[in-house]
Parts: C-alpha cells; sequence; structure tokens
C-alpha cells in the first residue's frame, strides 16, 4: 500500500481502538485504493478519506422497555450516519446481541460504497441494537420496537436518514418501528423507513430483493467464463430473508442447492432444500432449522459445525461477517469450488478473499453482490414519492437491470485499473470514486 495512504489508515484505526470489523472494512477498502490516488492526487490534496472514515454523526442512546415478566430491560441502540454525500444516509438496523459500535460502523462504512454502486442517490448509514428478537413475544417485540423509535425518530427523516431491517428486523419490526414514528411525528412518512408491508407503502420484490440480486450478481460473474448457475451445486448459509430468496432464485436458475444453515447447525437435502418448507419453519413458525429434518426424508442435520464443510461448486454465504475462514476457503477450493457470491455483509474473513483470489475463484464481495436490498429500498422510495406501487415482474425486472449493471461497472472498473477480474478492486474503486467527487464538489464538511 502507498505510505501516506498506509499513514492516513493507521491514525483511522488508533482513533477507533477495538473496533475490529471496523479495521478490517477499512483495510480492505485501503488496499484497493492506492491506484486510484495515483490517478486522482486531488482526493489526498481534500482529506477525502481521512472524511470518509468519520462518521458524519454517531448516535448511541438507551432502550428502556418491560418484558412480559414485568422486568425492565436496557438495551443500548445505535445509528451511525456516515456519509451523506450521495444522498440521504440510507442502511439497516440489525437486533443481535452481539451488535456494538464497531459492527455498526463497519456495517455503515461498507453501506457507503455499496449505495453508491447502486447508482441510486443515496448516502450510507447504519444502525441497530444489542436487543435479541429471538425467543420474545410479539409483545415484547413491539414494546422494544417502540421505546427505540421513540429516541431514533429525531434523527431520521426522508430527506435525512432512511433504515431499513437487517439481521433481526424483517417486516414485523419496520411495522412496529413505523408504527411508532407515525404516532410521534403525526406525518404518514412513507420514505422514512424501507422494508415495509405491501399494503402500507411497501414494494414489492423488497423481501426477496438481497438473496434475488446476489444469484443475479453470480450469474453474470459465471458467464464472464461461458458458464452459469443452471445445474451448479450450490450451498447457502444462514437461512434468513437472504439466504431463503438466495436458495429460491438459485434453484429457479436451475441449480441444486444441496445445504444451509443458521446460528446452531445445518441440514443437508441432496434432493435440493424445499423453499416452502424452510420458509414455513423460519418465516411463519420462527423455529429452528432442526425442524426441517424431522418433516423431510433423507436429509441429515448436523448440530454445531460448519455448513462449508459440504462440496459445492458456488457458495453463497448469506449468514453474517467472518463466518467462512481461510481453512474452509482452500477446502472448498480443493473440492471444486468456482464461484462465491456474499449475500452477508463481509462473510468471508480476509484470508478467505486472498485464498479464493489466489485460486483464480469468481469472487463477488458483499458490497457489490448484495447490493440489490438497497437498490431496491431506492425503487420502495420512488414508488414512496411518486404515490405509486409498481407490479412484481416491473420491480423485478428493474432489479436484474440494476445488478447486471453494478456487476459490469465493477468488471469494467478492474480492467481499467490492470486487474480484471478482481471484484473486490472493482466494487472498491467504482464504489469509492463517485463519493470522492461529491464530497469534493461539497466543500470542506
Ligand atoms: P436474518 O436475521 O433474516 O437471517 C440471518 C441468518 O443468519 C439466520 O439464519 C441466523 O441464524 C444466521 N446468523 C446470524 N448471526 C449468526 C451468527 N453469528 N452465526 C451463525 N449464523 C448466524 O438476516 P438477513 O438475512 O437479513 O441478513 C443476513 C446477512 O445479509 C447479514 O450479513 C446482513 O447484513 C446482510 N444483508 C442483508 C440485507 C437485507 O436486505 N436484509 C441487505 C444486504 C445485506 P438464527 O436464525 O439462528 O439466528
Amino acid at each position: 500500500m502507498d505510505s501516506r495512504l498506509d499513514a492516513i489508515k493507521e491514525a483511522v484505526l488508533a482513533r477507533s481502538p477495538g473496533e475490529l470489523e471496523f479495521h478490517q472494512a477499512v483495510d480492505e477498502v485501503f488496499q484497493s485504493l492506492a491506484p486510484v490516488h495515483r490517478r486522482h492526487p486531488e482526493f489526498l490534496d481534500a482529506a477525502v478519506l481521512e472524511r470518509l472514515c468519520e462518521p458524519e454523526r454517531q448516535i448511541i442512546f438507551r432502550v428502556p422497555w418491560v418484558d412480559d415478566a414485568g422486568r425492565i430491560q436496557i438495551n443500548r441502540g445505535f445509528r451511525v450516519e456516515f456519509n451523506s454525500a450521495l444522498g440521504p444516509f440510507k442502511g439497516g438496523l440489525r437486533f443481535h446481541p452481539s451488535v456494538n459500535l464497531g459492527i455498526v460502523k463497519f456495517l455503515g462504512f461498507e453501506q457507503i460504497f455499496k449505495n453508491s454502486l447502486t447508482g441510486m442517490p443515496l448516502g450510507g448509514g447504519k444502525g441497530g441494537s444489542d436487543f435479541d428478537p429471538r425467543d420474545r413475544s410479539d409483545g415484547e417485540v413491539m414494546r422494544f420496537c417502540q421505546s427505540f423509535m421513540t429516541e431514533l425518530y429525531r434523527h431520521i427523516g426522508e430527506y435525512t436518514d432512511v433504515p431499513a431491517g437487517d439481521i433481526g428486523v424483517g417486516g414485523r419490526e419496520i411495522g412496529y418501528l413505523f408504527g411508532q414514528y407515525k404516532r410521534i411525528t403525526n406525518r404518514y412518512e412513507s420514505g422514512v423507513l424501507t422494508g415495509k408491508g405491501i399494503s402500507w407503502g411497501g414494494s414489492l420484490v423488497r423481501p426477496e430483493a438481497t438473496g434475488y440480486g446476489t444469484v443475479i450478481f453470480t450469474e453474470q460473474m459465471l458467464k464472464t467464463q461461458g458458464k452459469s448457475i443452471e445445474g451448479q451445486r450450490v450451498v447457502v448459509s444462514g437461512s434468513g430473508n437472504v439466504a431463503i430468496n438466495a436458495i429460491e432464485k438459485a434453484q429457479a436458475l436451475g441449480a441444486l442447492v444441496v445445504a444451509c444453515s443458521d446460528s446452531e447447525g445445518y441440514v443437508v437435502d441432496e434432493a435440493g432444500i424445499d423453499v416452502a418448507l424452510l420458509r414455513q419453519i423460519k418465516e411463519v413458525e420462527r423455529g429452528r432449522l432442526k425442524e426441517y429434518e424431522a418433516q423431510r426424508a433423507r436429509v441429515s442435520y448436523v448440530q454445531g459445525g460448519s455448513v462449508w464443510d459440504v462440496d459445492a461448486t458456488v457458495a453463497l454465504p448469506c449468514a453474517t461477517q467472518n463466518e467462512l475462514d481461510g481453512d474452509a476457503a482452500a477446502r472448498l477450493v480443493r473440492n471444486g469450488l468456482l464461484a462465491v457470491g456474499e449475500g452477508a455483509n463481509m462473510p468471508s474473513t480476509r484470508r478467505a478473499v486472498t485464498v479464493f483470489q489466489e485460486a483464480g475463484i469468481l469472487f463477488g464481495p458483499g458490497k457489490a453482490a448484495n447490493a440489490g436490498g438497497v437498490a431496491t429500498s431506492a425503487l420502495e422510495m420512488q414508488q414512496n414519492a411518486s404515490r405509486d406501487s409498481w407490479s412484481f415482474a416491473h420491480t423485478e425486472q428493474r432489479l436484474a437491470t440494476i445488478m447486471v449493471d453494478i456487476h459490469d461497472r465493477c468488471a469494467a472498473t478492474a480492467e481499467s485499473y490492470g486487474d480484471p477480474g478482481n471484484y473486490v478492486l472493482g466494487a472498491n474503486i467504482c464504489g469509492f470514486v463517485k463519493v470522492a467527487d461529491a464530497m469534493l464538489a461539497q466543500g470542506v464538511i
């Protein structure tokens, strides 16, 4: 890495001690940026990187609520408004016990480049809480969401900051959050949140968009080598929103998805994952993946362990950060892997990415491959602004066009910087340059 970039990076990391995931995300982006700064020295003169790595605003707040037993519970809420050069801050809310400032900052930092890549007018932000919605009643989730929004509402708005879902935040949570925002502000401001229910301002295809988009991106990568997802043996991690929809799309395109996981274990179903059954267990009953085994013949369930022990030609990590390490990557490569499409954010460790790239595996980083979710959130915002609602087919077509375009721009950028096929480089540079240009134009703010 260029010594000036290295010095900037070290100062950024020293300023955020202990935020390991944020450090990892910053390091990965900086590794790609030396050639950009040789071409655009004006970015260094204007301290674009130093500004980009410091969030515009970080909010941390107490979230008190009462559980079903009448006990008072306290969680911590976060919203990191990272960069608004391209538009209002935009990014999901994550409710998971592992959430802390470093995780929210890594997600918000990644979101800046992802949102830029979509070509939509969106800045980057992220938020969440260490609240765990699993095994909580609907009433508890509602009271938590109402308390969370009672602080968050003053920081967000359709032209300011537009949150959405992420791990642990789906349609139910967005509903409770929107209801409380409406109640406090006395405004039916549809554009303040995305991922809303279809009957009250949501967009068709938004629930499917991240998973579908990841598969479309992966298909585009395979096409560059004259291959297709059809007939591939696919392993998906996770069994949440992104994973289920990635499985559905991959199977619709003729792939065989043989395994998926949750935080307790994984199932192997050589006949192909039954998506309807998986949706019933995970989305309707909010159950555990273990229940899949009991309801289908010739399925094996492995408690604990890693789903990456299952051989695949295409891997779609769709659960969480750093879930696929260097050893797992090496094993997958040895056993015939062709491509990786990251549905989750930063699911592959740095070592795993190096293993994939050195082996010549097609590797689609999350900030490009999973950008279909936020892109369709932008389509939801467009429909809200024009008081319109589009058909499934029309919206899905828009998503497909956006994903092909993101793929092509990442590929073209990598090529123009002398490293064809390096989608990490392409995504980082393409996402960065647009934001940097906007920051230069908007002055020192
Ligand atoms: P969900 O909450 O719907 O599903 C998450 C899945 O991952 C669950 O199966 C969960 O298992 C599993 N999981 C979560 N944490 C862990 C962990 N620490 N170890 C193992 N498994 C884990 O979330 P989403 O599907 O929405 O999000 C998945 C990933 O995709 C995240 O990285 C998210 O940031 C990213 N993403 C999501 C977008 C969206 O539109 N929703 C957009 C872009 C990226 P269990 O059920 O046991 O908790």
